[in-house]
């Protein structure tokens, strides 16, 4: 097998018992992006020095005999608005450009403390905000299913470059779907964790109520292993909770036998795709098959999710954006007659045209007059939305969904009508609103596309939503398929 194919356990049993080098490994992983990424266009930035250097360092490890930990040498990347020191970090925003961090975010230093190696950086939609990664302000990613196609957003380059065999793992963000819908059109594990079970410190905010980041993989077992790196309470997030971080890998070894599995009818409704919903109902059947007991159950106020995100997540933005005035940092307009007109000219011109409307409509939501009636009011469907979930997970220990109502759709397709754009979340924005975790995995395929599977639970249950992936992953070879890279290659 390519060592670019190969899991972390794999890799970290070659990297110890020496058949593999650190430095081999990292340019083995250096070439594939060579080769492959003119095409997929996954990575805004290669760190290909400082990779090598942590390789070396690695590998000197290894020669003193040092005993490595399970993460040392594991080459990976970051979704671009994760502040890392001295190294670029754009939110792939003109704004931020030229942004050097002089700090790391929490998540990143702890990859760090575990000898992870640094590859580089990925596309985004500018500032997270969109579902395709069309909306970075430097180039669109593809899809390496058919290149024609998205890769998902906002976390696309993350998703697309584990896909393609890029990176082992990457890191992304989830505020409403970013980090699980591109997982399930690149055929990929992603999780969004708790909110307060990974520390924000240093992830640029969108909207910070709902921003968590989260790792994508290639199994669930690698996935296990980059939360439990990443996990624990962080005394620079205010928002992050103190909890007893699990052993997650623990969890794999358990089967479904007796796992009482919720299927939300709301999920299945009008605008599902056909082939997607078969998908679906056969991963049921393969539940059903290892033991687990499915019963369909409802979340009623599902359908007020979209409208109450949307007005809750630009608020948010709204406030977190207003920063970028040109004179802190980042993009700085010229040739301007006062301060005012530095703000007007910087964000006119710093920003693209989602922010921008994303930013309209959340200080339209939060002005006088109409807080009441929009910010208010959809706080009040949130908590209503919470209550749902209480609910079902009081008979429920895992609820079950498409990740996406479609397979990824044409680069193009969807990028003049944000309100289509926005439907691609309708099954994921709850979550979020929620603060419960949820993964995606790979359920099937369709006209060769592949189809994720959503599984959400009670906060703080990541533990759970393994183990039930794993068993459905260990009884299936969806995650063994490998993308074709090719043009039209599969629709
Ligand atoms: N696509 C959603 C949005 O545009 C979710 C984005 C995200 O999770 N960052 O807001």
């Amino acid at each position: 097998m390519e060592i670019t194919s190969q899991s972390i356990g794999e890799l970290h049993k070659l990297l110890t018992s020496k058949k593999l080098s650190t430095v081999e490994l990292t340019q083995a992983m250096l070439d594939r992006i060579k080769q492959i990424d003119p095409k997929v266009r996954a990575f805004l930035h290669v760190t290909e020095d400082l990779a090598l250097s942590q390789a070396a360092q690695v590998d000197e490890k290894i020669a003193r005999e040092e005993e490595i930990g399970i993460l040392e040498g594991i080459p990976m990347a970051l979704k671009d608005n994760m502040s890392t020191e001295g190294i670029q970090t754009t939110c792939s925003s003109k704004i931020l450009e030229n942004y050097i961090p002089p700090y790391n975010a929490t998540a990143v230093a702890k990859l760090k403390e575990a000898g992870a190696i640094l590859l580089g950086k990925m596309n985004m939609d500018e500032f997270a905000m969109g579902s395709s990664t069309e909306n970075s302000h430097f180039f669109a990613t593809h899809n390496p299913w058919d290149l024609d196609c998205v890769p998902g957003g906002s976390s696309g380059g993350s998703a697309a470059a584990v896909a393609a065999e890029e990176a082992i793992f990457t890191l992304g963000s989830d505020t409403g779907g970013s980090i699980r819908q591109p997982a399930a059109f690149c055929g990929v594990v992603g999780l969004k964790p708790t909110y307060g079970a990974v520390s924000r410190f240093g992830l640029i905010a969108y909207a910070s109520s709902l921003d968590q980041i989260g790792p994508f993989t290639k199994t669930v077992e690698d996935n296990a292993l980059v939360l439990q790196a990443i996990a624990g309470h962080d005394s620079k997030d205010s928002t992050s909770v103190p909890f007893e971080i699990p052993n997650y890998s623990e969890f794999l070894k358990q089967d479904v036998k007796g796992l009482r599995i919720g299927v939300p009818k709301e999920y299945f409704a009008k605008g599902l795709d056909e082939g997607v919903k078969g998908v679906l109902m056969k991963a049921v059947e393969t539940f059903k098959g290892l033991g687990a007991i499915v019963e369909e159950c409802s979340l009623p106020y599902t359908e007020y999710a979209m409208p109450a995100y949307y007005l809750l997540a630009t608020a948010e933005a709204s406030s977190n954006l207003a920063r970028y005035d040109g004179v802190r940092y980042g993009y700085r307009a010229e040739n301007v007659e006062d301060v005012i007109s530095l703000f007007k000219k910087t964000r006119s011109e710093g920003f693209g045209p989602e922010v921008k409307r994303r930013i309209m409509l959340g200080t339209y939501a939060l002005s006088a007059g109409y807080y009441d009636a929009y910010y208010l009011k959809a706080q009040k469907v949130r908590t209503l939305i919470q209550t749902d979930f209480n609910q079902a997970f009081e008979k429920f220990d895992v609820l079950l969904s498409p990740t996406a109502p479609t397979t990824a759709f044409k680069i193009g397709e969807k990028s003049g009508d944000p309100l289509t754009m926005y439907l691609s979340d309708v099954c994921t924005v709850p979550i979020n609103l929620a603060g419960i975790p949820a993964l995606s995995l790979p359920a099937g395929f369709v006209e060769g596309m592949p189809v994720g599977m959503q599984l959400m639970g009670r906060p703080f249950s990541e533990g759970m939503l393994y183990r039930a992936a794993h068993a459905f992953e260990q009884n299936t070879d969806f995650h063994t398929r490998k993308p074709s890279l090719a043009k039209g290659g599969a629709c």
